[in-house]
């Protein structure tokens, strides 16, 4: 054995033992900018730029944060004769349109293969009050911009994928009162300068097509160039590829994304509130009703408080449950 390769057998698990305490070390500021990278990458598949004007995302002009007042909640597995719920029993479990991109309200956990999140939760407490066991369900992968058509054709029984109650959305699905309150934010590259909505002109900003973050940037600084992408996770990608130069939406969605790299930070003010709400298809009174059931118990049970303390305690205290404002 030369005298290097026995220096080597010495410093071989010093080396070890170096990178593995490297890899537990948490990395809130890195020291320098991130490397740019020169090579041309691709862009996420359906990735457009400089899209056409939006709506602002409104909920006031239509209350559409009030919802159906819950009745008295049956007994698990025993759901009225003829009811929405009674049919989801007959199909066998509750089809739930979500995405397994938005860490931490819905995605795929990569050890077990799980679909976990806030959402998540809410969805399995649902079909938990109508089967008795929150295992009866099936999750289908949507974008932002197939929720309200999913609901429409029926593909889905619901939709808990962070959704905001607009009243525009309310033309074409029902809701659920509101179960989280969350507030749109930018995202940004550490050292970019892009600290704020004022230093978006110009700026290429992205979010998921169909989401109501691009109406409100759009509204709030007319001069930045909205991108749209398919999900989350593209927009993140095109930052880390420095195609865009800022990601906006809601803040629990950015710190997700932010957790999966050091680099970028959310950053500014909140520029408004969206209010989640679970989806429903049109005409189904009771399923709100008993949505909202769900939710109350959630709420009073303490449950709510525990689902955030586990995934969204990134964002802070908790500031609660929205309190729920029904009509007859
Ligand atoms: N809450 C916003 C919306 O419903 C953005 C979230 C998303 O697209 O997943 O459009």
């Amino acid at each position: 054995m030369t005298a290097l390769s026995r220096r080597l057998r010495f410093l071989l698990p010093l080396l070890l033992v170096v990178a593995t305490s490297a890899a537990c070390v948490e990395f809130s500021a890195p020291p320098s900018p991130p490397p740019v990278a020169f090579a041309v990458q691709p862009t996420p598949p359906g990735a457009e730029t400089d899209v056409a004007r939006e709506p602002v995302p409104t909920s006031e002009t239509c209350n559409a944060t009030e919802s159906l007042r819950p009745g008295p909640m049956p007994e698990p597995g025993s759901m009225p004769i003829r009811s929405t719920m009674a049919d989801i029993i007959d199909h066998g479990r509750l089809i739930v349109g979500l995405d397994t991109g938005s860490n931490p309200f819905s995605f795929r956990d990569p050890i077990s293969g799980d679909i976990r999140g806030f959402d998540v939760d809410i969805a399995r407490a649902i079909s938990a009050a109508i089967f008795g066991a929150p295992g009866s369900i099936e999750f289908r992968v949507l974008s932002s911009a197939e929720r309200t058509e999913a609901l429409q054709n029926h593909t889905v029984d619901v939709v808990v994928k962070t959704m905001s109650i607009t009243c525009d959305r309310l033309r074409e699905v029902d809701f659920s009162s509101p179960y989280y309150v969350a507030s749109q934010r930018i995202l940004s590259t550490r050292g970019s300068g892009i600290d704020g909505p004022d230093k978006l002109a110009g700026k290429q900003v992205c979010a998921a097509r169909g989401a109501t973050s691009i109406g409100r940037i759009q509204s709030i600084e007319p001069r930045a160039r909205m991108v749209t992408t398919t999900t989350w996770a593209d927009c993140l990608v095109m930052l880390q590829q420095g195609q865009i130069d800022a990601v906006s939406t809601d803040d629990g969605i950015l710190a997700g994304l932010a957790e999966q790299d050091p680099w970028v930070q959310v950053v500014g003010p909140g520029l408004g509130e969206e209010y989640y709400g679970v989806g429903i298809p049109k005409g189904q009174d009771d399923m709100v009703r008993f949505v909202n059931g769900v939710l109350t118990q959630l709420r009073v049970s303490g449950r709510w408080q525990q689902m955030y303390d586990r995934w969204l305690s990134v964002l802070g205290p908790s500031p609660g449950p929205p309190q729920p404002v029904y009509r007859d």
